[in-house]
């Protein structure tokens, strides 16, 4: 049995930790891997690793710095193929799914080497006799990424671009249940030129992440996860006196209104609620109805999603793969048991699902539940599976205050043919990224992703502009060079500019 290790330094290393926890292979419910869980010993060693390289790295050209990502780009563009089977191996999600999210993660590598751009201070000339200002972001140092199973290469590739163009170095800590594609992308770093100790990769558990949250040499700390986890990272490096952004999870809505295009609006919301077997943080899980859209739209999506072939993500026939555990497999079943017995109809039911070969995998069908109500824990839950709940409203009003009284606010869509509905949903709305028929807003890499409320504590949103000002924090310079002969007097008073 294969022992997947850290990457520390510049160099796989096996730690000094005798913990490892198992790696499954979702789509034949059989162990494929163990992996090392790190202590505080191998956390302290990769912030080192990286406090070590921080300083030469710091001093490493914009140019220099960029070149190594250009490289890194082409090797991840080479490698994607690899990196996808890795996914799918681990996470299950079909192949299509996985070389998807390598490419969305790409295009943040992309953003990252026009890095040079937005480094660029601003610069006020005689500002007083003689004197200049300008203002300029500099990298904190260490910063560190703790990451979900459910991108594993595109959501670290959220982070370590943008935090390793800036001139930081990184510490990831990814999910110890989807490990292998961040070691691939620590040798594709290395291939790149990336010196030694400037991307480490530490596997772990809640024992490896409170070492990262307490370690005095870590600057930043940025963590995309559950919401009761990013609430605690987010208080707990808080405390440390670390800068955080903690993103967590999320329950999307997506409003449909009668004059919508039914058929387009269908087949989206398909594709948004089973795609990855509902498990992204911009999954669309509850759909709120208004008035006449829905009995028309419920009957073309359970028809739909009942065709949905599922198998195992490497069949490149399977559009829905496994679920990520057995654990996860049983939660998602007690979820859409619970609603049933709240009161809610399950108008399509996947939960008797077998595929045929893979008797031991962990998949779910395509479930449908309508008439649930906000009360119903699958509507107030996060049930992170192929479980779409469609709750009926009568106005758009109506609909605009459910979604904003639900206590998430990633993401939320409106499907119309109407502008002013649509200027109204975008403005009224309290979640961190719209969609209007578009179901999963996700923002390109030149913008920033971020969910508002219980989607995100900390003010910063990940990658874009705001990814830039995360790993980096102004320094404000005022310079004198007086004309030779000039003389002036230094008065005590408060100086003011002349
Ligand atoms: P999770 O919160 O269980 O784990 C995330 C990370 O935290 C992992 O690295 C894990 O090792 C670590 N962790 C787990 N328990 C911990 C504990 N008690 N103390 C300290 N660290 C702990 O999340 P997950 O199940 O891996 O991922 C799915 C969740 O992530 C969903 O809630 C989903 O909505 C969310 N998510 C959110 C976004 C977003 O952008 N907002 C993106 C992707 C996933």
């Amino acid at each position: 049995m294969a022992t997947i290790r850290h990457w520390i330094g510049g160099a796989w290393s096996a730690g000094s930790s005798d913990r490892t926890t198992p790696v499954w292979d979702p789509a034949t419910g059989q162990q494929r891997a163990e992996v090392s869980l790190a202590g505080p010993a191998e956390v302290d060693a990769a912030v080192r690793a990286a406090a070590v390289a921080a300083e030469s790295w710091a001093e490493t050209s914009v140019a220099a710095r960029t070149r190594v990502l250009f490289r890194f780009r082409d090797l991840v563009d080479r490698h994607a193929g690899d990196l996808a089977r890795l996914i799918t191996d681990e996470h299950g999600k079909v192949l299509s799914d996985a070389r998807g999210e390598v490419q969305r993660g790409l295009e943040v590598v992309e953003f990252a080497c026009g890095i040079g751009e937005l480094l660029k201070g601003v610069y006020s000339d005689q500002v007083s006799s003689d004197v200049d200002a300008f203002t300029f972001r500099q990298q904190l140092g260490v910063v560190a990424g703790i990451t979900p199973f459910n991108f594993p290469a595109m959501v670290p590739m959220w982070m370590h671009p943008v935090a390793i163009a800036t001139g930081n170095t990184f510490v990831l800590k990814p999910s110890e249940r989807v490990p292998s594609a961040s070691g691939l992308v620590a040798e594709l770093y290395a291939e790149a030129g990336l010196p030694s100790g400037v991307f480490n990769v530490v596997h772990g558990d809640r024992v490896a992440v409170d070492a990262i949250l307490d370690h005095p040499d870590v600057a930043a700390v940025s963590f995309v996860g559950s919401t009761p986890i990013a609430r605690y990272i987010h208080e707990r490096a808080a405390r440390a006196g670390k800068r955080v952004q903690a993103l967590g999870g999320a329950k999307n809505h997506a409003v449909v209104l009668p004059d919508a295009d039914l058929d387009f609006a269908a087949e989206q919301l398909v594709a948004a609620g089973f795609g990855s077997a509902g498990q992204r943080c911009m999954a669309i899980s509850a759909v709120v109805a208004v008035g006449t859209a829905a009995e028309p739209l419920l009957k073309r999506i359970s028809a739909l999603a009942g065709q949905l072939p599922v198998g195992p993500g490497r069949d490149e026939r399977s559009q829905l793969g496994p679920v990520i555990s057995a654990q996860a497999r049983q939660r998602i079943l007690g979820a859409v048991g619970t609603a049933v017995e709240a009161g809610a109809e399950l108008v399509l039911d996947g939960t008797g699902l077998r595929v045929p070969g893979h008797e031991e995998g962990f998949f779910v069908g395509p479930c449908v539940l309508d008439r649930v109500t906000p009360e119903m824990a699958a509507y107030r839950e996060e049930i992170f599976g192929p479980v779409l709940c469609v709750l009926r409203v009568d106005t758009l009003d109506e609909a605009l205050r459910l979604v904003n009284a639900n206590p998430y606010g990633n993401g939320a869509a409106l499907f119309t043919a109407s502008g002013e509905a649509a200027r109204t949903f975008h403005r009224r709305v309290q979640v961190g990224m719209v969609g209007v028929n578009v179901p999963i807003p996700v923002p390109m890499a030149y913008h920033s992703f971020g969910g508002w409320k219980d989607s995100l504590f900390g003010d910063r949103h990940v990658h874009g502009p705001e990814g830039v000002g995360f790993y980096t924090r102004a320094k404000a310079v005022t310079t004198r060079w007086p004309r030779s002969g000039a003389t002036e007097a230094a008065p005590l008073s408060f100086p003011t500019s002349r």
